[in-house]
């Protein structure tokens, strides 16, 4: 079977394909099929953002679609950034955003965050799969390692190790993304 996902990440579609393709199913990039569209993420939970982007791909596409959606929620700041995250301060690079939460964080009590990964299956027939996926951590004080991306150099998983200083194989044993992702092969297996 022939899976979209809704996104024009090619490291997405690795740990998709990675994980999916153990179920027989082939995952193409939106873009491979010359879809451009870019919906509107408005939903105020994750999942509603990954159901906005998997049901606008499945629509256009006819095909299942998949859409993820995923945040940092820092205990401290009520959850923020959340599904802010990619936008948090309305600042444009990584590195200006986690520092703006550093700050923000200063003299809190509790350094305790998750990170939160939605994942949505959309299936022409109006069927619906959804999973979950978190990883928890606490927030360091200053930036570690040099790998991963976005808030990955401030998030500990351990008192000495940022989730940057991980490779990508270790990082994708632990990841949010990847635990929602293998929920959902779980429940796609099943369907
Ligand atoms: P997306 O929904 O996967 O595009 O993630 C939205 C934003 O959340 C990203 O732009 C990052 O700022 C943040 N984020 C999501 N997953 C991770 C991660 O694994 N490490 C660090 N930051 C992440």
């Amino acid at each position: 079977m022939k899976f979209v996902l809704a996104s024009h990440n090619k490291g997405k579609l690795a740990e998709m394909q990675r994980i999916l393709g153990q179920l027989g199913v082939e995952v193409v990039l939106q873009s491979d099929l010359g879809l451009a569209l870019e919906p509107e993420e408005n939903g105020t939970t994750f999942a509603e953002n990954a159901m906005i982007k998997a049901k606008a791909v499945m629509q256009a596409s006819g095909l299942p679609a998949i859409a993820d959606d995923s945040g940092l929620c820092v205990d401290a700041l009520g959850g923020a950034p959340g599904i802010y995250s990619a936008r948090y301060g309305g600042l444009d690079d990584d590195k200006a955003r986690y520092q703006l939460l550093l700050q923000n964080l200063r003299g809190a009590m509790t350094r305790a965050a998750h990170f939160h990964t939605s994942v949505v299956c959309c299936f022409p027939d109006g069927d619906v799969l959804t999973a979950e996926g978190e990883c928890a951590g606490t927030i360091a004080y200053a930036p570690q390692g040099e790998g991963g991306f976005g808030y990955d150099p401030i998030f500990m998983i351990d008192d000495d190790t940022s989730m940057a200083c991980l490779t990508d194989e270790e990082k994708n044993r632990i990841s949010h993304r990847a635990k929602a992702l293998e929920k959902l092969a779980a429940e796609l297996s099943k369907k």
